[in-house]
């Protein structure tokens, strides 16, 4: 557990910046860190957590709200036991581990290159022997074999175990999909990367049934949505590739697996994937629970077992794909004034849609009764439709770099002429430029600037 969770000793320099902007500023925190942290398991701050919700927000707008044929599932994290034997996990879901003999560390053998332990150096290991990922535990209060069930490891089974409840409920046809976004569960053995690969993550999955022989052309729709989310979300099309997983290599399930890659300061590494599972869930499904899974198709008067493409992300992944694309650090500083010269300074050009801050609001001095009346006025204002935050301590120039930081698109300052003309300076984080604005126009302005 604890000793340095951050592990930062091997990151790379723009890496450690970001983390610690990311500790420093609200946005993740090590989980029980008065404990010293526990390995790969974090909690997001007030920042991140907003950030979070706002990615989810948009993937919930882009892909159910937008979309007549996906519909929203919302299902427990447990299941019946049964379901992890179906679905092949309680079977494959395990990496190869060996002990190290001497420091007794816990290793993946196929990250064993050179065959020396990470830990002590030591060569001598244990055979190998195979890890369920799955986190196990019992349902009620008898702790025995028939009362084992795991914690998700991913989303999709309910939507599989649901999905005949779901189609009649809704009278969906052919194609149609189920979307859900929540918590699952992963022991990994090999962690670091920051929040990279956590034990605990939400995860945003699509499962879309199509009819058998339509699979390979509804793969390649979704690979190009999923890609184009993620460009959505800012990202840059330079930074983003597209990794296609080699027949042999593939998951027990798949027929066809690509992932989304992003170039983070660690390297290119996955951010989302698409598979074709084929009919593999559904006849599972159906052999384990004698339920007849299949699809009465109205024009053709047949039965069909849908096909099921997958697309899915992890939200923690997006989320810190995000930070690092946004991340900009100016030396000496982006204004010209004596001040800020020697700085360095730091920008968080995040799309404003997705900023945990989108306005800030400032009184030009906080010893004048007078404007802070007013600027909290304006602040109070806008609360109820925006995210805003009010701050008055340190010179303003100060208040913009710290609002800069964190990526506030739009801030907000009420001096004197404020006071007479009711107009305020509107600041833009990305160009600086500032212009003056009616209060009475401030909503439309906020408004246009946040659509992006
Ligand atoms: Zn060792």
């Amino acid at each position: 557990m604890g000793k340095n969770v951050f592990r930062m000793e091997n990151m790379p320099g723009e890496m450690k910046d970001i983390v610690s902007l990311a500790k420093r500023r609200g946005f993740v925190f090590p989980s029980s860190e008065i404990y010293g942290g526990v390995e790969a398991l974090w909690d997001y701050g007030p920042l991140g957590a907003a950030l979070k919700n706002n990615i989810r927000r948009e993937w919930l707008k882009t892909f159910v709200q937008k979309m007549e044929n996906v519909e929203l599932l919302d299902a427990s994290v447990l299941m019946h036991p049964k379901v992890w034997e179906a679905s092949g996990h309680v079977e494959h879901f395990s990496d190869p581990m060996v002990d190290c003999k001497n420091c007794k560390s816990r290793l993946r053998a196929d990250h064993l290159d050179s065959n020396q332990c990470p830990e002590c150096g030591g060569k001598e290991f244990t055979e190998a022997r195979q890890f369920n990922l799955m986190f196990s535990t019992f349902l009620g209060p008898v702790q025995d074999e028939g009362h084992r069930t795991y914690l998700r490891p991913e989303a999709a089974q309910s939507m599989f175990a649901d999905f005949r409840l779901v189609q009649e409920a809704m009278r969906q046809k052919l194609p149609f999909g189920i979307a859900q976004v929540g918590k699952a569960f992963r022991n990994e053995i090999t962690t670091g990367n920051f929040i990279f690969r956590s034990r605990e993550f939400d995860i945003a999955e699509i499962e879309f049934f199509v009819k058998p022989g339509e699979d390979e052309q509804w793969f390649d729709y979704w690979v190009d949505q999923w890609e184009a989310f993620f460009l959505s979300l800012g990202l840059r099309k330079e930074n983003l590739r597209r990794y296609e997983h080699p027949k042999e290599a593939l998951s027990h399930y798949s027929k066809r697996t690509v992932d989304l890659e992003y170039k983070f300061p660690f390297g290119w590494k996955e951010i989302a994937g698409i598979a074709n599972r084929t009919d593999y869930d559904l006849k599972r499904h159906a052999e384990f629970s004698g339920q007849d899974l299949s699809f009465y198709d109205e024009e053709t008067k047949e039965k069909v077992v849908p096909y099921v493409v997958e697309p899915t992300l992890g939200l923690e992944r997006a989320l810190l794909a995000i930070l690092c694309d946004a991340y900009e650090e100016v030396k000496g500083g982006r204004t010209e004034t004596t001040e800020a010269a020697k700085e360095k300074e730091v920008v968080l050009r995040l799309a404003p849609r997705l900023a945990p801050v989108q306005v800030a609001v400032y009184p030009l001095v906080r010893n004048k009764p007078e404007l802070v009346e007013k600027a909290r006025e304006v602040f109070g204002s806008f609360q109820k439709d925006f995210w805003c935050r009010y701050d008055e301590t340190g010179s303003i120039g100060r208040r913009y770099r710290r609002g800069d930081e964190i990526g506030v698109p739009l801030s907000i300052t009420v001096d004197f002429d404020s006071l007479k003309g009711e107009d305020v300076t509107v600041r833009d984080r990305d160009t600086m430029k500032q212009e003056r604005v009616a209060i009475t126009q401030l909503g439309d302005v906020i408004n246009k600037r946040l659509s992006i």
